[in-house]
């Protein structure tokens, strides 16, 4: 059984991040299967949602879309909850960056370079040692980090499967993006239906 404790701790205690460690309520590690057929990138904690929670993408207006998002396609995060049916694909969710990042009036804010590079070696940690086949970053700036590569417009990357030396990455619009009606959410769900039929195919 893989072991998730030792980074989950050391990502708990750690203060690298002088600015994030006064904006946190609590360092985020990622949640989940630890043998899971797709791993999620969000971006960082937010300030309503896992900041508070504890959990990526639970609580908040693009948590609500990725867990409905979640179910529709049959897939699950829940390893310790109700939804542990056969046939559901197995999720690790985690973020860039374990600490909501805060502008000086208290709303979210990008993380800046430092803080990503700072953080990087918990996500590298995270991807080693979860394997999962498809990886799955939410957003441009996850998208980057996972591919290595710049990323000028994500909507002409989202849903389509780009083959990495250990696994498939596979960049979506970040929940938030449809939270602000800025894409359909019918068309985000069918999309996280036809990316659950992708993970059947190559798990
Ligand atoms: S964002 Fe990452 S590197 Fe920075 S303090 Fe939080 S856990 Fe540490």
């Amino acid at each position: 059984m893989k072991n998730t404790s030792i980074f989950k701790k050391k990502i708990c205690e750690c203060t690298k991040c002088i600015n994030l460690v006064k904006s946190r309520s609590l360092a985020v590690p990622g949640y989940g299967y630890p043998d899971a057929d797709i791993l999620f990138i969000g971006l960082a904690p937010g300030r309503y949602g896992a900041d508070k929670t504890g959990k990526p993408f639970t609580k908040d207006a693009s948590g609500k879309i990725f867990q409905t998002a979640l179910s529709l396609s049959d897939m699950s995060m829940e390893p310790n909850g109700l939804d542990q049916r056969e046939e559901l694909l197995k999720a690790y969710v985690t973020n860039l960056v374990k600490c909501n990042p805060r502008d000086e009036k208290g709303n979210n804010r990008y993380p800046t370079s430092d803080e990503v590079e700072n953080c990087l070696e918990y996500l590298h940690d995270e991807l080693d040692l979860i394997n999962a086949p498809v990886v799955v970053p939410l957003g441009k700036l996850s998208t980057e980090h996972v591919t290595g590569r710049k990323c000028k417009k994500l909507s002409s990357l989202h849903n389509v499967p780009i083959r990495m030396e250990k696994f498939w990455c596979v960049p979506f619009l970040h929940p938030s993006y449809v939270a602000r009606g800025a894409y359909s959410r019918e068309t985000y769900f069918d999309d996280f239906r036809s990316l659950s039929k992708f993970v059947r195919d190559n798990k």
